[in-house]
C-alpha cells in the first residue's frame, strides 16, 4: 500500500494504473476507521484491481459549532487497517491541498436536502457534494462505495452523478452494527459510558417502528411513535425523526414502495444518525 498526500501525485499514479487498464474502486472516508468502513473496502477489493481509500475530514461539510475540531483522527491506526485490507492507495490530503485557492465555482445541492440532515445541518450536503466531486475527479474510479447508514448522502451523491453525467457507479452497502444494534460510527467514541448503554435504543426504536408500519400505521403515526419512544430516554435529545419515500425523500402520507425511517439524536458530545429502509 502506498500513502499519498498530494493530489498531483495521486493523479500521476492513477494515470499509470488506468493506462494498464486496471479497474478502480474508491472508498471515501473521514477516517477513524471501523468495521463499517472496512465492509465498504472489502466490497471494493472484491470488485476491482485497484482500491483507493481517502481519509479527509472535510471542513466544508461541518457547520459552525459542529465537531470539526474534535472529530476523531488516527491516521497511523487507519493506515494499518487499510494495509490489512489490502488497500492499494491511501489518499490523505491536507485541507490546504484539497482547497488551495478560493473557489471560482460553488456546488449547491438543490434536491433532497430540505429534510433530515439537509434541514438540520444547512449547507452540509453542499460541502459533501463538493468534496466528493473533487475526490471523484482526482481518483476517477469505475465505482465509488458508500454506506447506507448515511442514506441521504447516498441519495444526494447518486443524483449528483446522474445530473452531471459522470461515468461511474455509486454502490451502497448495508449499515454495519455493534452486537447490540448500535450503528458503528467514528463518533461513538465520544459517547459517555451511560450514553453508550442507551444508544442501542435508537436502532431498537426503528425496529419497533418497522413492526408498527407492518401493522398499517401511517407516516404521522410512525413519526409520533418514534418521537415518543426517544423522548423516554434519560439522556440526550432528539434532533429529528422522519418517515419519507426513498430515495426521493418525499413526504407521503400513505406509505407504499420503499420508505426510510430516519432519526438523528444528540448526546452530550456526539450527534448520531440511524435509519432503516422498508418495503411497503
Ligand atoms: P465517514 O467516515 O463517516 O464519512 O464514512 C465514510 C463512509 O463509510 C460513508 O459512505 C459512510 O456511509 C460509511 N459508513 C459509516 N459508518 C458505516 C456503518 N456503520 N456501516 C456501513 N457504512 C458506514
Amino acid at each position: 500500500m502506498i500513502l499519498i498526500n498530494k493530489p498531483t501525485e495521486l493523479h500521476e499514479k492513477i494515470k499509470e494504473e488506468r493506462q494498464k487498464g486496471r479497474s478502480i474502486g474508491f472508498v471515501p472516508t473521514m477516517g477513524a476507521l471501523h468495521e463499517g468502513h472496512l465492509s465498504l473496502i472489502q466490497v471494493a477489493r472484491s470488485n476491482h484491481d485497484l482500491v483507493v481509500v481517502s481519509i479527509f475530514v472535510n471542513p466544508l461539510q461541518f457547520g459552525e459549532g459542529e465537531d470539526f475540531e474534535t472529530y476523531p483522527r488516527d491516521i497511523d491506526r487507519d493506515q494499518e487497517l487499510c494495509r490489512q485490507e489490502a488497500v492499494d492507495i491511501l489518499f490523505a490530503p491536507s485541507v490546504s491541498e484539497m482547497y488551495p485557492e478560493t473557489a471560482s465555482v460553488e456546488i449547491k445541492v438543490v434536491e433532497g436536502v430540505d429534510v433530515l440532515c439537509g434541514q438540520s445541518r444547512p449547507g452540509h450536503f453542499d460541502g459533501v457534494a463538493t468534496v466528493v466531486l473533487k475526490l471523484l475527479h482526482m481518483v476517477w474510479p469505475d465505482a465509488a462505495y458508500f454506506g447506507q447508514k448515511d442514506a441521504q448522502q447516498v441519495a444526494v451523491i447518486k443524483q449528483m452523478v446522474k445530473t452531471l453525467s459522470m461515468p461511474l457507479s455509486i454502490v451502497a452497502s448495508p449499515t454495519v452494527r455493534e452486537s447490540d444494534g448500535l450503528a458503528k460510527s467514528s463518533r461513538n467514541v465520544h459517547l459517555t459510558k451511560d450514553e453508550r448503554q442507551i444508544a442501542p435504543k435508537l436502532y431498537q426504536t426503528l425496529l419497533e417502528a418497522k413492526e408498527h408500519a407492518s401493522g398499517g400505521a401511517n407516516r404521522k403515526e410512525l413519526i409520533s411513535f418514534i418521537q415518543k419512544r426517544l423522548e423516554t430516554l434519560t439522556l440526550g435529545r432528539v434532533d429529528y425523526v422522519d418517515v419519507l419515500s426513498y430515495p426521493k425523500l418525499e413526504q407521503v402520507e400513505e406509505l407504499s414502495g420503499t420508505i426510510i425511517l430516519a432519526l438523528a439524536y444528540h448526546f452530550s458530545h456526539a450527534r448520531l444518525i440511524d435509519n432503516i429502509i422498508i418495503e411497503k
